[in-house]
């Protein structure tokens, strides 16, 4: 029974069914109003403690900002327990905007909860004239509860919004916040229960606690059950190939009997390698560098700090747990574009590897511009794979290559991607919608994308993926 109610569990929140070569693919389209109704769920849903308040309550000795100060913190813990859902990697969830979009709005809503809980204690203690609230160490002891809930909270966004500053290391990170979440949300839930005046009502009470056992539910989905199915249905890796220095693409194959999780070329996945010989176990994403229109899947993965400089180390044989796609980076999201511009730096090479390797084999009708950057001639990966792409015609591709480094030989652009150089390659507009895709570094993004619009791409045909989350 217990497993039963498990399966059903993943099966609603993964968006898997029932056996993985019966999953749908990725819906190609952009789907403005599905996205629409999920925001206005999201809304209804952070709101509704106050509207359950309106319909069971007949009045209130409350003064107006005392009320005020009350609604702010229902609505705040909410959010806090819908933070659990935004962060699980819910497919239905994140499907009409991608995993980026619902991260960085993840971010947001963290401060906004933040805010609304400093202005619950500000209004509270204002409009009950209890000002001792604010600093008075005889408080009851839910009281206290909410203080250490308050500095839970402001302890996980400042580490979140500052972790790089304050040098605090990916994983380091992940654990504290995870550590933090069930703070917030166990001290969150035990304050309001104990004293929170509104929360009298049977009605209320029961709205409580649904929205922390959901939270609990989706965490514990999101941090135990799939991790152990990825586990149990672990890929195997079948090459490990060196592309350039520090680049290596691993394939991999899903177990025995199953097929890979369709995915449009241009999405990414999480894996985890589980190698043994004393190797790290992490978990990362990385773009799938492979095409769907070809047996298996790839990541084409550089060397850049901690985890991935033990990324040579691979072995065939190694297991690997896939978690994906996800993501909306892909031409095959926005077929009215039909005029391509893809502009990258490094590594950000891999989607585009990925979608025009999807483009050859499915002899897409596109035209395709591709300027990328590189600092040394070296790292320029796949550039004969690009080449035999360009002679096929299909897709009609044109590729400029800038070396930012010293190159003696160097035959290409030299310098940085910027508007003049966009500006001496993109064709004037012939009539067909044209889109942009940029995959590079944040400064050079911040340069690059307000010249696309400059040169009347509109901003909704400019699509970007950073390569950190
Ligand atoms: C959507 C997406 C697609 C990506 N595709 C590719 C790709 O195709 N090829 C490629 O080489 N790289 C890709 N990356 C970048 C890759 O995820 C990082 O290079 C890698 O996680 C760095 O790990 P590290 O421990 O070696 O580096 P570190 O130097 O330890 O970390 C560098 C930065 O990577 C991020 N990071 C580190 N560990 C993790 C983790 N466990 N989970 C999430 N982020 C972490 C953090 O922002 C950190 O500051 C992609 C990233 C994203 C978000």
């Amino acid at each position: 029974m217990a497993k039963t109610s498990w399966c059903i569990l993943e099966i609603i929140l993964s968006g898997a069914k029932l056996h993985p070569s019966r999953r749908l693919p990725p819906k190609p389209m952009t789907n403005y109003s599905s996205g629409v109704v999920r925001v206005f769920l999201y809304l209804f849903i952070t709101v509704f403690a106050l509207i359950l308040l309106t319909l069971v309550r007949s009045h209130t000795d409350d003064g107006f900002i005392h009320q005020l100060g009350k609604n702010c913190a229902l609505v705040a813990f909410v959010i806090i327990a819908l933070q659990a859902a935004l962060a699980a990697r819910i497919k239905w969830i994140e499907r009409p905007f991608g995993l980026d979009m619902i991260f960085r709005y993840h971010k947001a809503a963290g401060v906004i909860a933040l805010c609304l809980i400093v202005l619950h204690i500000t209004l509270i203690s204002w409009g009950s004239g209890r000002w001792y609230l604010l600093d008075s160490l005889h408080v009851q002891w839910p009281v206290w509860l909410g203080r250490l809930a308050l500095l839970a909270l402001v302890s996980t966004e400042v580490t979140s919004l500052w972790r790089r500053k304050l040098n605090i290391e990916f994983e380091s990170w992940r654990k504290l916040h995870n550590a933090l979440f069930v703070a917030i949300l166990a001290l969150g839930f035990a304050h309001s229960f104990k004293i929170g005046g509104d929360l009298t009502a049977a009605a209320l009470r029961v709205y409580w606690a649904v929205a922390l056992a959901a939270a609990v539910t989706v965490y514990l989905f999101h941090k135990a059950l799939r991790p152990a199915r990825l586990k149990r249905n672990a890929y195997r890796v079948t090459a490990v190939r060196q592309d350039a220095p520090r680049v290596w693409t691993i394939q991999l194959a899903p177990p025995a009997g199953r097929t890979v999780s369709p995915y449009a070329p241009g999405q990414f996945q999480y894996i985890t390698f589980r190698r043994g010989r004393g190797l790290p176990v992490e978990e990362h994403h990385w773009t799938i560098s492979s095409t769907p229109t070809r047996p298996g899947i790839a990541s084409t993965i550089k060397e850049v700090g901690d985890f991935t400089s033990s990324i040579g180390q691979t072995q065939v044989g190694d297991n690997a747990d896939v978690d994906g796609p996800y993501g909306r980076f892909s031409y095959v999201f926005y077929p009215e574009e039909d005029d391509l511009v893809f502009i990258c730096g490094g590594i950000g090479i891999t989607p585009f590897l990925a979608m025009l390797r999807h483009m050859h084999d499915t002899q897409a009708r596109k035209k395709v511009l591709l300027l990328w950057s590189n600092r040394t001639e070296g790292e320029f990966v796949g550039r004969e794979e690009l080449e035999q792409i360009a002679q096929s015609g299909a897709p009609e591709l044109k590729t400029v290559l800038f070396l930012t480094g010293v190159g003696k030989d160097w035959k290409g652009e030299r310098g940085r991607i910027g508007k003049g150089a966009i500006a001496k390659y993109l064709a004037p507009q012939n009539g067909i919608t044209r889109g942009a895709y940029v995959c590079c570094p944040p400064p050079m993004a911040r340069i690059v994308m307000p010249a696309l619009e400059g040169l009347g791409i509109p901003a909704e045909h400019i699509h970007d993926e950073t390569f950190s989350l």
